[in-house]
């Protein structure tokens, strides 16, 4: 994820610019929202006739560029903001201000927000009615006693239930254990925010990684990942940020509905190595990008199955943009089947409204024919295999299905021509889903033997 520099330089003081911002930001976005499907922009003068899949630049620009008509995220959904816009107030400092000032420039991103921001901004704006001298950073810090209050009842019960579940296993490993809940605790009670839960979390899991894998050990760091987060919890989150500065505070409110690009296949050197292309980009907000990490897209559909109507709406966006020339046709072709290939087939996103060529709808269909390629539980030995049976990138398989593609025109176009020359003993190159075919049995075979595919054939 990138924040884009800006690329202006206004003087946005507190007096002047933000007022005017705040009114042309909000009036284009009213007219989106008003007709989220009749986006109000002319044809692009760029045009995509003839481009071949090879000519799309890897670059990931055409996406940011449409950051501006508020995508929505792939994942969950949510309007997302364009990033230029949350710089631009973070720049400025205009946040500083006093709430109520605040509170009217950051209202119209409440849509935005996730829920836990949404519920803070909520508390915030009630303060703010009460308090309207304060500033955000001084109302969480009156309002900080009364959230922590539930906020350390719920963290001391998930303690009680770690020192519970620990009861079974082994008296050192168990001290270990009491003794750094203890020191938490201490901190806790301190009320400086001194308790980080994530540094917990990785001391227990340390605690435990001596420990062979059972159900206890999976329990425990089960317990311990249920400390409250500032993403999830409003009382975290108020505890958190109540020594942050004030516009740090309304930027966070936002920063997470940012609109970033993420890898459909993860960009892991170790597993799968996704490549930086356009082809394996799609638009997703800051959160549900930083929560996938780089594990595979079939997990983060079945942590979030809401996903099989937002990546359509998403879809039907971009395709939207697509047939309008905003946006390479190409990518709609290709984004489509890496998603269906990382989703391991299901999420399989309907693009029949796109406006394709022939020579596009070819490709598409072939692209629907290829095997969806099975997804390991990487251990070493599968992740070596894995990378036999992905070699190359994008751009290399692209330029072989073309490649071929074209060779078949003409080599059609040539039989008659070399019908008597044509000589039996050349081997007949094998397509790429014979080769495919191959690469799956192959590793069919090193999996479970000579099984089924064989004693079928015989
Ligand atoms: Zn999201």
């Amino acid at each position: 994820m990138k924040i884009l520099p800006l690329v202006w330089n206004v003087n946005l003081g507190r007096q002047q610019s933000p007022v005017n911002n705040h009114t042309d930001y909000s009036q284009q976005r009213l007219s989106l929202l008003k007709n989220p499907q009749n986006d109000v922009f002319e044809r692009s003068s760029i045009s995509f006739k003839g481009e071949r899949p090879e000519d799309v630049p890897a670059s990931r620009a055409p996406l940011e560029k449409l950051y501006k008509y508020h995508l929505t995220c792939l994942c969950c959904g949510r309007e997302m903001i364009e990033p230029e816009e949350i710089q631009k107030l973070a720049n400025s400092g205009v946040l500083r201000c006093n709430a109520p000032e605040a509170i009217e420039i950051l209202n119209k991103y409440e849509g935005n927000m996730h829920s836990v921001e949404k519920e803070v901004f909520g508390i915030l704006k009630e303060n703010a009615k009460k308090y309207p001298d304060l500033n955000f950073q001084q109302i969480l810090t009156l309002i900080k006693d009364e959230h922590e209050k539930p906020l350390i009842a719920t963290q001391f019960g998930i303690f009680k239930m770690i020192e519970k579940a620990s009861e079974n296993i082994n008296p050192e490993l168990r001290k270990e254990i009491k003794e750094l809940i203890e020191e938490e605790k201490q901190l806790i009670l301190e009320g400086n925010n001194q308790f980080r839960r994530k540094r917990f979390v990785n001391k227990f899991e340390q605690i435990l990684s001596g420990r062979k894998n059972s159900a206890t050990k999976e329990h425990l760091i089960r317990l311990a990942n249920k400390l409250p987060t500032a993403y999830e919890d409003k009382n975290a989150f108020i505890v958190k940020y109540s020594t942050k500065p004030a516009d740090a505070i309304g930027i966070r409110l936002l920063s997470y509905s940012m609109c970033t690009i993420e890898h459909v296949r993860p960009k892991n050197p170790k597993t799968t190595n996704g490549e930086n292309h356009l082809f394996n980009y799609i638009p997703e907000c800051m959160r549900c990008n930083s929560f996938r990490q780089d594990r595979p897209m079939i997990q983060q559909l079945e942590e979030h199955p809401e996903m099989f109507f937002n990546a359509q709406r998403l879809m039907n966006r971009l395709v939207d943009f697509a047939n309008r020339g905003k946006l390479s046709k190409w990518y709609i072709v290709k984004i489509q089947d890496r998603v269906k290939q990382e989703s391991e087939g299901l999420l399989d996103l309907n693009i029949d409204s796109l406006n394709m060529s022939r020579k596009m709808r070819r490709e598409y269909a072939k692209l629907q024919e290829d095997p969806v390629e099975p997804k390991f539980t990487v251990d070493d030995e599968m992740a070596e295999l894995r990378a036999i049976y992905r070699p190359k990138t994008t751009a290399d398989t692209t330029a072989e299905t073309l490649d071929e593609t074209n060779n078949k025109i003409y080599n059609k176009k040539r039989t008659s021509k070399n019908k008597n020359k044509n000589t039996e003993d050349t081997p007949k190159k094998k397509t790429n889903k014979e080769l495919k075919r191959e690469q799956i049995k192959k590793l069919h075979q090193a999996k479970y033997g000579n099984k089924k595919p064989e004693t079928r054939r015989r």
